[in-house]
């Protein structure tokens, strides 16, 4: 398993390349968002850790670089705890997750993880359930051959649901997952309801088998047949 870290902090660099070696993972280091720009062009890597704060070129130009260049290495972005802003304008620029510096080693390697299986070419490109059918290529949806229009936030949330199906959904995971939320300070309780009723609307209400339920005081569950 191939990592680029792009991060100018010479310490910080070095800690987190004997961290992953030390888990048997091979670590290239960029100190510059010029050279981790080239070596993310003309290497291959399994994912790459982005600082967000670089000398030069910042990590979301780099990082909206790479995304146009049509390189969809999973990015993993270290920022700043009082940076929200950066967080948000990196997940809209195409990173796939961040971790909140100084970060506890153990949660990085989780996040790594989960996102180099994400990754995988065996991953699977559809999902299916039921009759219900997500294309994660062509981000088309159908449901009995019968064209499902979503908006972005209705694709994430039912994608999070098939790739959890048969398994409860709470509300927090779908803050944490769907909405990245930094923090629970503002509960998206509500705002979580509103996109789940919405996605009701198209993907179970015109249909007769229901898949999405409600589990009181729990949260979600997609699945065939009964809770
Ligand atoms: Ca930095």
């Amino acid at each position: 398993m191939n990592i680029l870290v792009i991060e100018d902090e010479p310490k910080v660099a070095r800690a987190i390349k004997e961290g992953l070696e030390s888990e048997q993972y091979r670590v290239s280091v960029a100190a510059t968002g010029e050279e981790g720009y080239y070596m993310a062009t003309t290497q291959t890597f399994d994912i790459i850790l982005l600082d967000l704060m670089l000398p030069g070129r910042s990590g979301i130009e780099i990082l909206e670089s790479l995304r146009r260049q049509g390189i969809l290495t999973p990015v993993l972005i270290l920022t700043a705890r009082d940076a929200v802003e950066d967080r948000v304008l990196g997940l809209d620029a195409g990173a796939d997750d961040y971790v909140v510096k100084p970060f506890a080693f153990p949660e990085l390697l989780a996040r790594i993880r989960a996102l180099t299986r994400r990754g995988r070419p065996d991953q699977a490109l559809r999902l299916r359930l039921a009759d219900l059918e997500m294309d994660r290529v062509t981000r088309k949806v159908e449901r009995g051959g019968q064209k499902i229009d979503l908006t972005a936030k209705e694709f994430e949330l039912l994608e999070y649901f098939l790739l959890n199906a048969r398994q409860v959904v709470s509300r927090e995971m779908l803050a944490r997952d769907v909405w990245k939320a930094v923090d629970r300070a503002t509960p998206l309780d509500n705002v979580i309801d509103v996109h789940v009723t919405r996605l009701r609307q198209k993907v179970d209400v015109p249909f007769k088998v229901k898949l999405l339920k409600t589990i009181r005081g729990m949260g979600f569950v997609m699945k065939e047949g009964n809770v």
